[in-house]
C-alpha cells in the first residue's frame, strides 16, 4: 500500500453511515501540490496521539477507494496514520502553509467543473473574485429517520458511540470566481467543521441559535472574506450527487 505524507487542509462535520461510526471527509495537499482525499477516518474515534489539526502534516498508508469514481479519495489504514511535527504557522502571512497549498495556483470553478468531466477531478482551490454574502437558510432539525433508528440501536449495542448532532441551518457563500466565462452564480453550501463547532459553542454560549448564526457570519463572512483577506475557497464534489461544495477556507492577509 503507497505511503503518503499529506499537509491535512480541510476536515468537514461528520455525517451519519451505516458502515461506521459516522463519515468525515479529510483532504489534504501532497509535497508536489497535489490534492487528496483520505476517507473513511472516524476522526473522533481515533487514539488522541493520532488526532491531527489542520495546516499538520500527517504520514499514513493508503490506496485508490475502488468504490469512489472521484479520482483524489484514497482509503487509508487508519493503524498506521500519525502526524508529524507541529500544525504550520501563520507568520508572514502563512507563507509556509501558501508554499503548499497554492504550489500550483488557484482554479476557477468553471474549470473545475471541466475538469471533473475530463479527468474525474474532486478537489481544487478557488480564488473568488467577489464573495456576495454568506446565505444562512433553516435546515432539518434532527437527522433522517432512517439516521435516528440507527443511532438507537448503535446506543444499545456500542454504548461507545459519541453523540452528533445536527446542525439546524444551511450556510452557502455566494460567489462569483475569477474566470471569464463566470456569471458570478455560485452558491455552495460550506461543510467545515469548524464551522459547525462554532455554531454549537455559540449557541451553548449565548443560549441561542440566532446569536449563534450572527456569529458564525462575523467570522465566515466579516472576517474570513474581509477587503484585506486573500480568501480561496477548498473545494469539493460530494460522493453520492458529485454537487460542488466548499469545504473550507484558506485566509492569509493580503
Ligand atoms: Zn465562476
Amino acid at each position: 500500500m503507497p505511503h503518503m505524507r499529506v499537509l491535512i487542509t480541510v476536515k468537514t462535520y461528520p455525517l451519519p453511515s451505516r458502515t461506521y461510526h459516522e463519515l468525515v471527509c479529510t483532504a489534504g495537499v501532497l509535497p508536489d501540490g497535489g490534492f487528496v482525499r483520505l476517507y473513511p477516518i472516524e476522526y473522533r474515534y481515533l487514539p488522541y496521539w493520532q488526532w491531527y489539526s489542520k495546516y499538520q502534516w500527517i504520514e499514513v498508508d493508503a490506496e485508490k477507494h475502488e468504490k469512489d469514481p472521484r479520482k483524489e479519495s484514497f482509503r487509508p489504514d487508519c493503524s498506521t496514520l500519525r502526524p508529524v511535527g507541529e500544525p504550520l504557522d501563520t507568520k508572514d502571512k502563512w507563507r509556509k502553509r501558501r508554499e503548499i497549498v497554492l504550489a500550483r495556483g488557484a482554479q476557477t470553478m468553471e474549470q473545475l467543473y471541466e475538469l471533473r468531466q475530463t479527468e474525474g477531478v474532486s478537489l481544487g482551490i478557488v480564488r473568488p473574485r467577489e464573495v456576495y454574502d454568506l446565505v444562512v437558510e433553516p435546515d432539518d432539525r434532527e437527522w433522517k429517520p432512517r439516521w435516528q433508528s440507527l443511532f438507537q440501536q448503535q446506543r444499545l449495542f456500542g454504548p461507545q458511540q459519541k453523540p452528533l448532532e445536527k446542525i439546524p441551518f444551511r450556510f452557502s457563500y455566494r460567489f462569483a470566481c475569477d474566470d471569464p466565462r463566470c456569471r458570478g452564480r455560485h452558491k455552495m453550501m460550506i461543510a467545515d467543521w469548524e464551522l459547525g463547532q462554532l455554531f454549537l459553542r455559540m449557541r451553548d454560549q449565548h443560549g441561542d441559535e440566532l446569536t449563534a448564526v450572527q456569529k458564525v457570519r462575523q467570522r465566515f463572512l466579516d472576517q474570513m472574506c474581509a477587503e484585506d483577506v486573500d480568501t480561496h475557497f477548498f473545494v469539493g464534489t460530494t460522493a453520492h450527487y458529485g454537487t460542488w461544495i466548499v469545504l473550507g477556507v484558506f485566509w492569509p492577509k493580503k
